[in-house]
């Protein structure tokens, strides 16, 4: 047996003290925990078991069926997008995204290092290079001011195509992502994808119900990716959308997500390499049910994120990340950041949490420190290190806002 683990080390009054402050709070806000809570956990309340029941007894589970066409214009009205194609999870709908947009093998898309393993797998895909970027401490968000500065000392415009002056790869896309449903700064993020001709695309996975200006994410890109995971803040069990406004593109993302087969009475044509990437009928079922309620959830959660913003304003030590200004956040994921000097008791905090039974967790370790993406290009992300360094997800189950 080793030291640590024969005698419990003391971390010392200051990490007792941030680590009592906290768990108060959340106690405070939550209650006992009793059963272990959950980070986020999915809520069966409403018509699920009939619908799904509905394509048991129909026989109709599979990759066509009323409920796949329905949910796709209920996620269409909801978003107030034009267009929106199910499919089998996020990481496909990114994947038929960053194609769509053109994005070839070697060439370079620029995405935050702040993110889930998705957004960067979904570029490799393609054998295209994931090239990191720094977030800005507000949405959590790509730094467009930062960007715009990197690009200034590193890219270039040749042909009307922005090239990386190091590598000499194309950067044919930037990737925003709407951080725990914070939205991004789309407006600067649209102006910079026009200044530097790259396609914008907004992995819009964690931002179902988050609205920039009044206007719902997924409709400032020119293609977005939802996700229906069983940890988001809609499911289907697995699933996701591709949304974009423009005809042609809806098109061709139904094309490929549908093994490329043309119609035909019996024969199987193909024209090109297509994907089997469409949402099963069963999963959209659980969805159709799903989205009936998101306007109740979303309200639940904004009563949640009020409640932890309340109980963190007067805590010192650290601060409550609120939606930023002129966004209307689903709040998927709350989170607090710790103080820069306290930084060291993250994990001591996280343990007193997740003791107590409040399931809390750091935010995603960055890309460029995962062994496949190391080598990566990549700008300064002093701020992206400090939010991985200094975050902590608190409990955000919809029904703890009830
Ligand atoms: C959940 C998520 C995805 C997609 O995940 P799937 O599990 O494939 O549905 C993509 N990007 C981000 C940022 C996510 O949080």
């Amino acid at each position: 047996m080793n030291k640590s683990a024969a005698q419990k080390v003391d971390p010392g009054p200051q990490s007792r003290n941030l680590q009592a402050v906290i768990v108060a709070a959340v106690r405070g806000l939550l209650g006992d925990a009793g059963q272990p809570l959950a980070l986020h956990e999915p809520e069966f309340a409403g018509r699920e078991w009939d619908y799904v029941k509905d394509c048991l007894d129909t026989g109709w589970v599979s990759s066509v069926g009323s409920y796949v066409d329905r949910i796709e214009r209920d996620i269409a009205s909801f978003t107030g997008c034009k267009h929106a194609i199910a499919t089998s999870n996020g990481t496909s709908a990114l994947h038929i995204c960053l194609l769509l947009a053109g994005v070839d093998a070697g060439d370079e898309v620029l995405i935050p290092a702040l993110t889930f393993i998705a957004t960067a797998n979904a570029v490799s895909y393609i054998r295209a290079v994931p090239h990191f970027v720094e977030s800005e401490a507000v949405s959590l968000g790509v730094d467009t001011g930062k960007l715009d500065a990197y690009l200034q000392e590193t890219a270039q415009i040749v042909n009307g195509v922005c090239v990386n002056r190091s590598t000499g790869a194309p950067i044919k896309a930037l990737v925003a992502m709407h951080v725990f449903g914070h939205p991004s700064d789309l407006d600067a993020l649209v102006d910079l994808a026009q200044r530097w001709k790259l396609v914008l695309i907004e992995d819009a996975a964690e931002s179902l119900g988050s609205y920039y200006h009044g206007r719902h994410t997924g409709n400032f890109g020119r293609i977005s990716a939802l996700s229906f995971n069983g940890n988001k803040i809609v499911t289907t069990g697995g699933g996701g959308a591709v949304l974009t406004n423009d005809p042609e593109l809806a098109r061709r993302a139904k094309h490929l997500t549908t093994t490329a087969r043309l119609p035909d009475r019996w024969n199987f044509l193909h024209d090109e390499v297509g994907y089997n990437y469409r949402m099963p009928n069963i999963n959209a079922a659980l969805g159709c049910a799903q989205l009936e309620r998101l306007p109740a959830m979303l309200q639940r959660k904004r009563q949640l994120a009020t409640r932890y913003q309340q109980a963190f304003a007067t805590l010192d030590g650290a601060r409550f990340l609120s939606e930023p200004p002129g966004t209307s956040s689903n709040y998927w994921l709350n989170a607090i950041v710790l103080d820069e000097n306290l930084a060291a008791y993250r994990d001591d905090v996280l343990g007193a949490l997740n003791d107590a039974g409040y399931g809390s967790r750091p935010v995603w370790t960055l890309m460029h420190r995962l062994s496949m993406y190391r080598d990566c290009p990549r700008m300064g992300l002093d701020v992206a290190e400090q939010m991985e360094a200094r975050l902590i997800n608190l409990p955000s189950s919809a029904r703890l806002g009830g």
